[in-house]
């Protein structure tokens, strides 16, 4: 029997890394005779610790011997200067900087075990921010393909940059007004859109990103055809990409916890949701890196007080905080007036949580890994973005769709400078709003979930058009 191998380029953080080790499950599961090999870049720490944890729970897996993990040898990261200018573009030339290296991997291209000869290359498949890896594609005479682990239309947003720079050569500004990118529904007003958009450095890299990923030969991505069928025939229509594959929703359906929670304390948390009605608690998580300032923390903690709901919440203190403890962050005595009605963690058992009957709504910062577990579980979402793409996910969110209330979509984390802080009457407000059973979006998120769940079964949406694409690599 013939075989065949993709060798893949994640972005080394553990919300690429994550799909990548899904998607290529999928690729294992569904062909015999491929193979998968993910070459995994170390960043310097702190980032590489939680990796290192990562890595270590995959290898030892039990996926069978078709997917290998190489770490690659560590070199010198780009200066922290490029850090403090632009975090994607210095992740962008932390990644350019190992071509060499990535290229040196390939053509040695160590043995794999159990077999008496290695399987043929058959493409690179690289991240969104790994288009420098194409060039390595080129020199070895390999096809590359694009795993966008985000949603299709901040993809269509990647591709959006190219017009607009035809048009204005610049950065956006948050008051350049609605903008009508093709990916998405409705006009987008400038200041929902990322971060990077309103930093040169970073406009650039993603500018240039966007630019590149029109080179590959095939873009999968990891959202569910129905769930943003808008933004999927946009990308599907326009004559100037390559075949598009939406195979989503791929990500850990079992709870893992790479974050050194223990395992009590997780089982405590699931004990106590357990213990409560279907549909009644509140969950808010923030994704790996959501923080906040001590006042803002102090103004949720009123309203959700204040809106006499049970709760789940999960708070990582700032890591030049005067205080890591709870009772000196929190309102004095919320944590007594609130502990028959909640719980206050570090980092969450969030797939579990989501999973759980008695989880009603989501408090979310919008990354889009949290996105697709929340819709997967039907769980409506109320937007609280802070950084990356967060913005542009919460505004689709909720106008085009429909799954999520607006509880803030301009709060920006680390940006005192134009972020207001969210009062405790707006919390209030919107966690009754999501909370209400009568709401009609409580229903709908229900039946997007299930939309989403048959994608990938026998049949669906996304299990054919991964089929589309194994056929279309072992083909050419
Ligand atoms: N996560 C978790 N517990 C936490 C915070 C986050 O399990 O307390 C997981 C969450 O389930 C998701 C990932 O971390 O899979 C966060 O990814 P996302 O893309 O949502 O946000 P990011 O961390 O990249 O900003």
């Amino acid at each position: 029997m013939s075989k065949f191998e993709l060798v893949c380029v994640p972005t080394p953080s553990i919300g690429h890394l994550v799909p990548f080790c899904k998607f290529a499950e999928k690729l294992v599961d569904r062909d015999e005779r491929l193979y998968v090999t993910i070459l995994i870049i170390r960043p310097p720490t702190p980032w590489g610790s939680t990796i290192d944890a990562f890595i270590k729970r995959i290898s030892s897996a039990p996926q069978g011997n078709r997917i290998r993990y190489i770490t690659l040898a560590q070199i010198e990261p780009p200066s922290s200067e490029e850090l403090a200018k632009s975090v994607e573009k210095y992740i962008s030339l932390l990644i350019a900087s190992y071509r060499p290296i990535v290229k040196d991997a390939i053509i040695s291209n160590k043995s794999w075990p159990d077999t008496d000869s290695n399987p043929k290359i058959i493409g690179l498949v690289i991240d969104m921010f790994c288009t420098s890896m194409i060039d390595v594609a080129n020199e070895l005479d390999i096809p590359s393909y694009l795993f966008f682990t985000s949603g299709a239309a901040f993809l269509g947003f990647l591709f959006y940059l190219s017009v607009w720079d035809e048009q204005f050569g610049r950065e956006f500004k948050p008051s350049d007004g609605d903008l009508n990118i093709a990916a998405y529904a409705h006009p987008v007003p400038s200041k929902f859109l990322p971060t990077f958009s309103f930093v040169k450095e970073g406009y650039d890299s993603f500018h240039n990103h966007g630019v590149r990923f029109k080179e590959t030969k095939g873009i999968l991505i990891n959202t569910v055809e129905k769930f943003e069928s808008h933004a999927v025939n946009s990308l599907a229509s326009d004559p100037e990409l390559p075949p598009v594959y939406t195979v989503g929703f791929l990500f850990n359906i079992e709870a893992q916890n790479d974050k050194g929670n223990s395992k009590s304390e997780d089982e405590e948390i699931m004990k106590w949701l357990d213990q409560q009605p279907p549909s009644s608690v509140l969950f808010l998580c923030f994704g790996s890196a959501g923080i906040f300032e001590p006042p803002q923390l102090i103004q949720m903690a009123i309203g959700l007080e204040r809106s006499g709901v049970s709760f789940l919440w999960s708070i990582r203190p700032l890591v030049d905080a005067e205080t890591t403890k709870l009772e000196e962050m929190l309102p004095e005595g919320f944590l007594e007036r609130t502990k028959n009605r909640g719980i206050v963690c570090g980092w969450a058992p969030q797939v579990e949580i989501l999973a759980h009957k008695a989880t009603g709504a989501f408090v979310s910062h919008c990354g889009w890994n949290s996105t697709i577990e929340s819709v997967w579980h039907g769980v409506p979402i109320a937007t609280w973005p802070l950084y990356a793409e967060q913005h542009i996910n919460a505004y689709q969110l909720v106008r085009d769709l429909e799954v999520a209330v607006e509880l803030t979509l301009n709060y920006r984390m680390h940006d005192s400078d134009h972020s207001e802080i969210v009062k405790a009457e707006e919390m209030e407000k919107a966690i009754r709003h999501i909370m209400d059973r009568e709401n009609p979006l409580r229903k709908r998120v229900k039946d997007m979930g299930e939309v989403c769940r048959n994608a990938l079964m026998e049949g669906g949406s996304s299990f054919i058009s991964l089929g589309r694409f194994i056929e279309t690599i072992l083909d050419s």
